[in-house]
């Protein structure tokens, strides 16, 4: 692939000169925009980024003339306006949401860019970008072949409620996609729910302590279900109990860590830690600060087996 199949057609539109740094006439090229903005530009920065530029340079031989080279781009001038930037050492754009992310990473890719399109695939899997719009992030990852901000996309979605908000980017991915994104969430949601109420996970987990209230307490009502702690089964309270069964059923709908720390889970327990009338005695600030910490093991045990579900997953 030679540099020519990505420039445009020249056209014979009048131009304008890009904004400053790129209006410096100093620099040894132009770079005209698809909308015929001229960027003043250094070959050696272009060349030292993109191995395309750089062959583009070697194979060049441009007449020692009075007036810079002009190439033609097939991108829009914001484009590489930011691209620019995020190569020369001036202030970085600000690319403040996904439309403006998602051009400059193609044309990153495009170039062979390879250090810029991975700081940009990073910031379209960052907050806030993903925890607002993880459909449609997903169904852009599938359409640019992201592997790992596909998998990234698709856990997010868990967090969402099924069906999520219609984003006008599935109409650029194939059904399957959509469909295999279902048959992920539904593996997630039967294997996450699971650890709500088979306890194995917790037998000599490292963090469960013997020493935790509903282990402790030995008059509140008793479950029959019981847990391997330092190799002794331990027999929890049906107050924890009660907790886990509204986490079977949460985790179901949303499967993922943070679905265990929303006060619709949480907040029976806690109001039963607060009230002594209701428990033997062994409701305790202490009784609190244990439910805490393992509301956290909890939380990470279902993270790392979505992230192991989502890594074995193909998703397009
Ligand atoms: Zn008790």
């Amino acid at each position: 692939m030679s540099f020519s199949d990505f420039t445009r057609r020249r056209s014979s539109a009048p131009t304008t000169t890009a904004e400053p740094p790129f209006d410096n006439h100093l620099a040894d090229m132009i770079v005209r925009s698809s909308d015929n903005v001229d960027f003043h530009v250094h070959r050696g920065v272009l060349a030292m980024a993109s191995p395309i530029f750089h062959e583009f340079f070697i194979s060049s031989h441009y007449p020692r003339a009075a007036e810079p080279p002009v190439e033609h781009m097939s991108e829009e001038s914001g484009t590489i306006d930011s691209l620019l930037r995020l190569l020369y050492p001036v202030k970085s754009p600000v690319l403040g949401d996904v439309n403006a992310i998602v051009p400059v990473l193609e044309a990153a890719r495009k170039y062979q860019m390879e250090e810029l399109a991975l700081m940009l695939r990073k910031k379209l899997v960052s907050p806030p970008f993903i925890e607002a719009e993880p459909l449609r992030i997903f169904a852009l990852a599938i359409r640019l072949d992201l592997e790992r901000e596909i998998a990234t996309a698709a856990k997010y979605t868990l967090r969402q409620s099924w069906p999520p908000p219609y984003t006008v980017e599935l109409k650029n991915i194939p059904a399957s996609a959509f469909h295999r994104l279902l048959d992920f969430r539904e593996r997630c949601s039967t294997r996450a729910s699971l650890l709500g109420s088979d306890f194995r996970w917790m037998n000599n987990k490292v963090g469960i302590q013997s020493s935790w209230a509903w282990f402790k307490c030995g008059r509140c009502a008793k479950d029959d279900a019981y847990i391997v702690v330092e190799n002794q089964q331990r027999y929890p309270r049906s107050w924890w109990r009660d907790y886990m069964r509204r986490a079977e059923s949460a985790l179901r709908e949303n499967p993922c860590g943070n679905t265990l720390k929303t006060s619709t889970i949480m907040w029976p327990t806690l109001q039963s830690i607060a009230d002594p009338n209701r428990m033997c005695g062994c409701a305790t600030a202490q009784a609190l600060d244990d439910f805490r910490a393992f509301v956290e093991i909890f939380a990470t045990e279902v993270e790392e087996l979505v992230s192991e579900i989502a890594e074995e997953f193909t998703f397009n």
